[in-house]
């Protein structure tokens, strides 16, 4: 616990895998630092890092050079070290990116150039014949194989890091809702809903959903809310996914699109679509937030973003209203897919991904600076991948 009117050195806002993976890398460079980790939920991890997909990206997507490109591929190497560590559940059994018809080739060819730029490892062309080497039941005609990629349990990473956190002498103050942050020459503020207030000599912010608020609303950036479900596969349908097989995705947009994935429990599922939500941290499709929509219909880019894309976002509604236009969207990869096969589709993930004013979603991972306060403003995928290394060039920037 905080005692009222102490000062610490380092207060972390947000118990999420990049805040948790921040707190323990200042203690992992000196085990003297002072550092408390705050957050508003009972447990840690509640949020993102708990409603994902669970997928230890290989870098593939990202441009070269990018936040994303460099953080994913050496955070991959560290996750897995760490899982390893840890004794925490992986699966690396690869992924499978399906062009499903000659129009998909270009972008294909697009990804595989990243890839090899960005120092994937193992990278393998396939032709329509060679994809059911690898996934029998999957078609295209042509696909990229991607055999490093893993899958694991983010949230047990997230208990993990708290406990290691906890291990080296760091702080977690769950529970703890903080109203506002400042910070001057002085140090930082947080105030908390309350009443305390703690104070330290630097404050780092990895509050997810909530980001932009902390930030009081950055004039450049909204954090929207994607939502994006899953359907789970029936016992029937489970086998028929190997490992994991993914779309090319659309370049448009920084999601990586609706996949199939076996997760580390062995489950099957496919998704997550991407609808802009109403409600930030809620999870039932219907949930509803005033205070979070106005924030979004008060920011010119959410307009500009609606305006350039309404058609794909009528689209992805009509496709999670619909189960029938689900299957076939889903059967362009597995025909062998029959009605039933797509079953509970409760479990859902909200994205925190910020939007610029000109409706642009921002595509990389973004870390503002000021003064003793840094805030991560933009850690969608594949942050939790990623978030070993967010944490290592976190530190690097306040130290
Ligand atoms: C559907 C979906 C699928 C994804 N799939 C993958 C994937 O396969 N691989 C991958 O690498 N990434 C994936 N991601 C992205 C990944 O989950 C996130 O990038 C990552 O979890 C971000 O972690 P975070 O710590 O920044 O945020 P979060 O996990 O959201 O943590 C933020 C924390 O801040 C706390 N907080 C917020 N406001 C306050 C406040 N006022 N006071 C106190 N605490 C506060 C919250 O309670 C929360 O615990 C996916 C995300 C989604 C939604």
């Amino acid at each position: 616990m905080v005692d009222v009117g102490e000062r610490v050195g380092t207060v972390v806002v947000g118990a999420g895998i990049v805040g948790l993976a921040t707190a323990r890398e200042i203690l992992v460079r000196d085990a003297r630092a002072d550092v408390v980790v705050v957050d508003k939920e009972e447990v840690v991890g509640a949020h993102q890092t708990s409603h994902n997909s669970g997928v230890i990206h290989s870098g593939v997507y990202y441009p070269p050079g990018s936040a994303k490109a460099e953080l994913c591929v050496s955070g991959a190497r560290a996750m897995l070290r760490f899982c390893e560590d840890h004794s925490i559940l992986v699966r690396v059994e690869g992924k499978l990116i399906v062009a499903v018809d000659e129009a998909e080739l270009g972008p294909l060819a697009e990804l595989e150039r990243r890839a090899s730029a960005n120092g994937v490892p193992g990278l393998r062309r396939l032709s329509a014949g060679q994809i059911a080497e690898v996934e029998p039941h999957a078609h295209g005609v042509a696909a990229l194989h991607v055999p490093g990629t893993a899958v694991t349990d983010f949230a047990a990473v997230a208990r993990a890091l708290g406990d290691d956190l906890v291990a080296r002498g760091g702080r977690l103050q769950l529970g703890l809702p903080v109203s506002s942050i400042t910070g001057d020459d002085d140090g930082v503020r947080v105030r908390t809903d309350c009443g305390l207030v703690i104070e330290a000599r630097q404050g780092i912010v990895c509050a997810g959903l909530q980001s932009d608020r902390l930030a009081g609303y950055p004039a450049d950036l909204r954090i929207l809310p994607f939502r994006g479900s899953y359907y789970a596969l029936g016992p029937r349908a489970a086998p028929l996914v190997r490992s994991m097989i993914y779309p090319v995705p659309d370049p448009r947009f920084p999601f990586l699109g609706t996949h199939f994935t076996r997760h580390f429990d062995d489950t099957v599922s496919c998704g997550p679509n991407a609808i802009l939500a109403l409600a930030r941290e809620e999870y039932s499709r219907w949930s509803f937030s005033t205070a979070d929509t106005w924030d979004s219909l008060r920011f010119p880019g959410s307009w500009r973003l609606a305006r350039k894309h309404w058609s794909t976002g009528l689209r992805e509604l009509a496709d999670e209203l619909s189960k029938r236009r689900s299957l076939r969207s889903a059967r362009r990869y597995l025909s062998d897919l029959e009605e039933g096969d797509l079953e509970n589709d409760d479990a859902l993930g909200i994205r925190a991904q910020a939007v610029d004013r000109e409706g642009r979603l921002v595509n990389d991972f973004v870390l503002r600076r000021t003064g003793p306060l840094l805030h991560v403003l933009n850690a969608p995928s594949p942050a939790a991948t990623a978030s070993l290394a967010i944490a290592e060039r976190i530190v690097d920037r306040i130290s």
